[in-house]
């Protein structure tokens, strides 16, 4: 009887040691310092839409600079919903962290800050970068505005940082033109952290970036209530449409209409081409939908795919009264939920997918249908990428 309670004891104290062993392992192998550097970067400019864009561009300028990239939260904008204030919502709450590593080498910036900053970026060594025109504002001409106003200093503050010197830069861009020139400027040993104001990337995503879409994916528990909500709510095969149809989007595609934006306006280039000069024309039509417009394209789409309902996700109004008279025998469904990315996730998972070509959030549910072998069009475009034809060209 004691020969076995001490057997037992000692398989229970090795299961233990081991257990402990491995847990300092992956501790230690996570926080393990980047000779290489590192890149640190605020989502400052614009909603989701464009800092997930900015996101994709500034992981492909961590690569071409061969520095770790940490990954900062999403900043969200909850000014008209309780806690009215931003939100910093880490990445890994919507996505995964781990396959963006099959792309380039990551951190998060909350990992980042909580186990390799108090030894290798301490506070006092805290450098911010940023060009010599940004650094033009500020009093003394030479400090970089990294905390001046929303959403730029409640996003350190949140973080926890202060900068302690300014490094000014010019002369150079984030394209791989400018790769020799970063590296000679900032070698790693003397400047191991670059920490920039805003995000070292476009806006909108570059073409040659688009295809990085697929290195993120969505968290488990986002898709699991995501897939939850759909099989409650929607029945397949089901056509997912995007209305950007706010008051702040009149603004925006008033540009259009008055002539003032040229080939291109914000994402648009997905749905008219990347080449400005064989841009297809954006219509108002493209930009702003009228509810003839969502009624003729849904008539066509919900036909297409024997669709037995219509999901729409809305910037302000979903105009599901006039649908459901028009589809009659059909589930029509928004459910305006409460985080956007939820929004996000079902258009993804349609059967058909309408956008809007002006809007970044629409791109994003685009980039990742494209992966996916997924089909999609935009109101005023029903076949995007395949460009009419001139008379001439053949
Ligand atoms: P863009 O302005 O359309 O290029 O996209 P952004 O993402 O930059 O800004 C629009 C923001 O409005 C989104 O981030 C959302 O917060 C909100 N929004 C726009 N359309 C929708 C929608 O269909 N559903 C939800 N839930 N929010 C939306
Ligand atoms: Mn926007």
């Amino acid at each position: 009887m004691a020969a076995k309670w001490r057997a037992f004891k000692l398989c229970f104290l090795i299961l233990l040691c081991a257990t402990l062993f491995q847990q300092f392992w992956t501790d230690a192998a996570t926080i393990e310092w980047d000779e290489n550097g590192y890149i640190l970067y605020c989502p400052c400019m614009g909603r989701f839409g464009n800092q997930a864009d900015h996101f994709l561009g500034s992981l492909a300028f961590a690569k071409l600079l061969n520095r770790t990239l940490a990954v900062p939260p999403w900043i969200v904008y909850r000014h008209h919903a309780p806690p009215y204030t931003n939100v910093h919502v880490s990445y890994s709450e919507y996505f995964q962290l781990e396959p963006l590593r099959a792309y380039h080498r990551i951190v998060s910036l909350e990992e980042f800050m909580e186990k390799l900053a108090p030894k290798h970026w301490p506070p006092g060594q805290r450098v911010a970068y940023c060009f010599e025109s940004a650094a033009q504002r500020s009093p003394d001409r030479k400090t970089c505005p990294m905390k001046d106003g929303n959403p730029f200093g409640p996003f350190w503050d949140h973080i926890g940082v202060e900068f302690d010197k300014s490094v000014l830069f010019g002369g150079m861009s984030f394209s791989p033109y400018s790769q020799a020139h970063w590296i000679k400027r900032f070698p790693a040993s003397e400047h191991p952290v670059l920490a920039l104001p805003g995000a070292p990337a476009q806006f909108p995503v570059l073409e040659e970036h688009v295809g990085l879409q697929r290195y993120v994916v969505w968290s488990d528990s986002l898709a699991q209530e995501g897939d939850g909500l759909i099989s409650a709510h929607l029945t397949r095969p089901y056509v997912g449409i995007h209305l950007r149809i706010g008051s702040d989007w009149h603004n925006a595609c008033k540009l259009l209409q008055n002539g003032e934006a040229g080939p291109h306006l914000m994402a648009s280039p997905q749905c008219v081409g990347y080449d400005r000069q064989t841009a297809s024309p954006l219509t108002m039509t493209m930009c702003l939908p009228d509810l003839a417009e969502i009624k003729r394209a849904l008539k066509l789409w919900v036909k297409k795919v024997a669709a037995q309902s219509i999901y729409i996700a809305t910037d302000s109004e979903s105009y599901s009264a006039e649908l459901k008279k028009t589809f009659k025998n059909m589930k029509v469904v928004s459910l305006r939920p409460d985080t956007a990315q939820v929004d996000l996730y079902i258009l993804g998972q349609a059967d058909h997918f309408i956008g809007n070509c002006v809007s970044s959030f629409s791109a994003f549910v685009k980039r990742e249908r494209d992966i996916h072998g997924k089909p999609s069009s935009f109101f005023g475009m029903d076949y995007p990428g395949k460009r009419r034809r001139k008379k001439d060209e053949f």
